[in-house]
């Protein structure tokens, strides 16, 4: 990587303010899923074992629009930080101004404070400089972990490196190895699978991989707008209309490389209850039913495709996995993933819903990437250039 990391400086003894992504579900007071705390703790040991002055975490979570939120309180990460550091987080009720400075400047040896919600200040999102400046005094050095917002400049990424010379922290040094180096440079074949609810957010993801991969394989929703574009009647499927000549545009261009599913899983109703069956992918769809998965002859096709592949990338469920009668899709592609993982291939997961899918189904050890960032990695996999990890000073 040609960008400064933390393996470049030294910090003992140093205040050190690292921007984490601690950006969680929350369930009422209790966060629902600590995945990305527990993706920020080797950046966070990495300096702790240099010993320095004190470290200072700061975040965002949710979208308060500039006002105090409660609900979205960084509050109840601290405890949970806490538990896997084995270590006292403290934790201030803001994120700039004097009485955090004081907080920060009463810190015993090495300590470690949580900041409050940055986005509780409208300076953030609008990468204010004054207040990118009130974040910079507390710390000397600034180290950006925060994949999740990589693809925004904001004044807690962006600005303070305009402020501070930015240095990438252990997990985004990871994501970019993964989701860029990888990609532009994949041991062959390689292949990615799509899918999720829409055509339209991936027109640009699609194109980006259709120059690189031996075969995409799509599933979801997408999938559907495929299909209707090629004259199939979709019945009450989610299609999306305003996107079919696209749709049909990307077809041409793929030629054989973009594979459909050969089978789905359609029922009456978008309610887990619902009537549903398997439906061969010739057939058009009875009035009143709707396609939410593939289904088990796509799965084995896709298994086969991909029982070759040396690099693998997948971002976007096959189905609407969060209702468990059409998760099999989605479970199963996690498998197929599992089983090329140690197989030898390098298999990549891209982060939102794929990335929760792999997580339920306990096989995300044995995935060799499954990024923290939705929306970030998705822009990264279009080959855009990211302007939080832009503003990283080069090596
Ligand atoms: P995206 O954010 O575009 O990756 O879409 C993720 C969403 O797509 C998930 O909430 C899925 O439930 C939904 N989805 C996947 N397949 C289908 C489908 N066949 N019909 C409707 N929604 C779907």
């Amino acid at each position: 990587m040609n960008k400064m990391t933390v393996r470049d400086l030294s910090f003992a003894g140093r205040r050190v303010l690292l921007r984490v992504d601690f950006n969680v579900p929350l369930d009422g007071p209790n966060v629902a899923d600590d995945t990305r705390i527990r993706a920020a703790v080797p950046t966070i040991q990495f300096i702790l074992e240099q010993k320095p002055r004190s470290l200072i975490l700061m975040s965002h979570l949710g979208r308060p629009k500039g006002r105090r939120t409660p609900e979205l309180s960084l509050a109840p990460v601290a405890p949970v930080l806490a538990k896997y550091l084995d270590l006292d987080v403290a934790f201030a009720d803001d994120c700039v101004g004097i009485g955090v400075e004081a907080m920060i400047d009463a810190l015993p040896r090495s300590g470690v404070i949580l900041l409050e919600n940055t986005r509780f200040h409208s300076g953030e999102t609008k990468n204010d400089r004054d207040f990118a400046r009130q974040l910079a005094r507390h710390g000397e050095i600034f180290v950006n972990d925060a994949f999740g917002t990589a693809h925004r400049a904001h004044a807690s990424n962006v600005g303070l490196s305009e402020t501070m010379t930015a240095v990438a922290g252990l997990l985004l040094e990871k994501e970019i190895d993964y989701l860029s180096t990888t990609i532009e440079h994949p041991q062959c074949p390689f292949m990615a699978i799509l899918g999720g609810a829409k055509v339209s957010g991936k027109i640009d993801v699609i194109e980006a991989l259709l120059d690189k991969v031996e075969a995409l394989l799509v599933g979801g929703g997408m999938a559907n707008t495929f299909f209707a574009a090629q004259g199939r009647d979709m019945a009450d499927s989610l299609v999306e209309f305003e996107a079919l000549d696209i749709a049909r545009g990307l077809l041409a261009k793929a030629g054989n490389k973009l594979l459909l599913p050969i089978d789905q899983r359609i029922a009456d109703a978008f309610d887990n209850r619902a009537t549903h069956r398997i439906l061969d992918a010739a057939a058009d769809l009875p009035s009143g039913w709707q396609s939410l998965d593939i289904g088990p002859a796509t799965i084995g096709l896709y298994a086969r495709e991909l029982s070759g592949a040396k690099t693998i990338v997948w971002n976007g469920p096959m189905g609407v996995f969060e209702m468990p009668a059409f998760a099999a899709g989605t479970f199963g592609i996690a498998e197929i993933l599992a089983n090329q993982t140690a197989n030898g291939a390098t298999t990549i997961v891209g982060g939102g819903d794929s990335a929760a899918a792999v997580e339920q189904t306990g096989l995300a050890d044995q995935i060799s990437h499954i990024s923290t960032g939705g929306g970030a990695s998705l822009e990264l996999l279009e080959g855009k250039t990211l302007p939080g990890l832009a503003a990283l000073a080069d090596r």
